[in-house]
């Protein structure tokens, strides 16, 4: 199953609810149906402020040339999935302060509109979200900023903003490597708390962010130890030379065979003048019917936008594109030349190897 769904494009980016998200959309409409339809209201507003924050660090990442793959909303934050990581803690930094300092700003604004229609009150107690007219509703939203942008900053637990705000301080001084050990350790034992919080109050809410900041921080140092582990190799230390390529002109009939032959599940498709044109997969193969595969080229079901490294890339960072792209191998290319083609197996193999190699020193 999918963990999220796309709603739409804000500023190209595209935007996708998490599953959890799309549960409680279907609880709060049975609910407001049911009960009260005020929980429609507050549904909208959470989205809104939301987005707005997960929007304010993807211009601030844009801004710094890192493109944004996707934003997916859950119901207490939402994550802009950034095709790289900052290059530096300083670029880190003002991206994680963007989303809550955000909030920040929409509440003092909010604030201000309250004080001129002479509401301010009606902020107090802070706790109380009930909506009674346009004026509460103000509040409210003032409220929801003024928590979501607290609760994300002041959090030091990775991946929440506060986590990498964290994380980006330590790296100032100590290294980004050293940093992220603290901050995974940090963010594991606050997700801890909070599960074990979230258990005895009882609210679901916080083991639900429990969860969500424990496999996070777990995803984090797990891309720590692959940067320590193939720390010093390139692409050219792991990938395969010799790659054998396919014509964009040979049928899928011809494709299947030589898949049998060579055992092998993806080809780079090089034009006659030796370009890489794409690349071709059996995922691509087993889409069409197999009665078609004598009619249809290669040509017609590659994938054309192929993400590629060069022989002099560093391996942790073709393992991150990898990952990330979510591909099982990349093309090498070297001035425009076909040189190789880095798998997943390989970069798996290479880690296994070095993983034995530092255990026996
Ligand atoms: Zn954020």
């Amino acid at each position: 199953m999918r963990d999220s769904y796309r709603i739409g494009r804000i500023l190209g980016i595209p935007v996708e609810l998490h599953v959890s998200f799309l549960l409680l959309l279907l609880l709060v409409f049975i609910y407001s149906i049911a009960v009260n339809f005020q929980a429609f209201i507050y549904l909208v507003l959470l989205f809104t402020v939301v987005t707005l924050h997960e929007l304010s660090h993807s211009v601030v990442a844009r801004r710094y040339g890192i493109a944004i793959n996707r934003i997916t909303l859950l119901p207490f934050g939402g994550i802009a999935s950034m095709e790289e990581l900052p290059k530096n803690p300083v670029q880190e930094l003002k991206i994680a302060v963007a989303g809550p300092g955000f909030n920040f700003i929409m509440s003092a604004v909010t604030l201000g509109v309250l004080y001129v229609f002479d509401s301010l009150s009606l902020i107090f107690p802070l706790f109380d979200f009930s909506i009674s007219s346009p004026m509460t509703l103000l509040a409210v939203f003032f409220k929801v900023n003024l928590l979501l942008g607290v609760f994300n900053l002041f959090v030091p637990a990775l991946p929440m903003d506060g986590g990498r705000v964290f994380r980006s301080l330590l790296a100032l001084r100590l290294g980004f490597n050293t940093a992220t050990e603290i901050a995974t350790g940090i963010a594991k034992m606050i997700a801890v708390l909070f599960a074990l919080l979230g258990v005895l109050l009882p609210n679901l809410w916080l083991v639900f962010i429990a969860f969500f900041v424990y496999l996070g921080a777990v995803q984090e140092s797990e891309m720590l130890r692959v940067n320590f582990l193939l720390s010093g190799m390139k692409v050219r230390d792991l990938m395969t030379h010799g790659v054998v390529s396919v014509s964009p002109d040979i049928t899928l009939e011809e494709l299947a065979e030589l898949m049998l032959e060579r055992k092998h599940m993806g080809y780079p498709v090089l034009s006659d003048g030796g370009r890489l044109e794409g690349i071709v997969t059996f995922t691509d193969l087993s889409k069409v019917p197999r009665g078609e595969w004598g009619r249809t080229r290669v040509a017609d079901v590659m994938s054309r936008e192929v993400l590629t490294v060069t022989s002099d890339t560093d391996a942790s960072e073709a393992f991150l594109t990898l990952a990330r792209a979510g591909v099982g191998r990349l093309p090498v290319v070297d001035d425009g030349v076909l040189t190789g083609i880095l798998s997943r197996t390989d970069l798996l193999r290479a880690l296994e190897v070095m993983r034995l190699k530092r255990l026996g020193q």
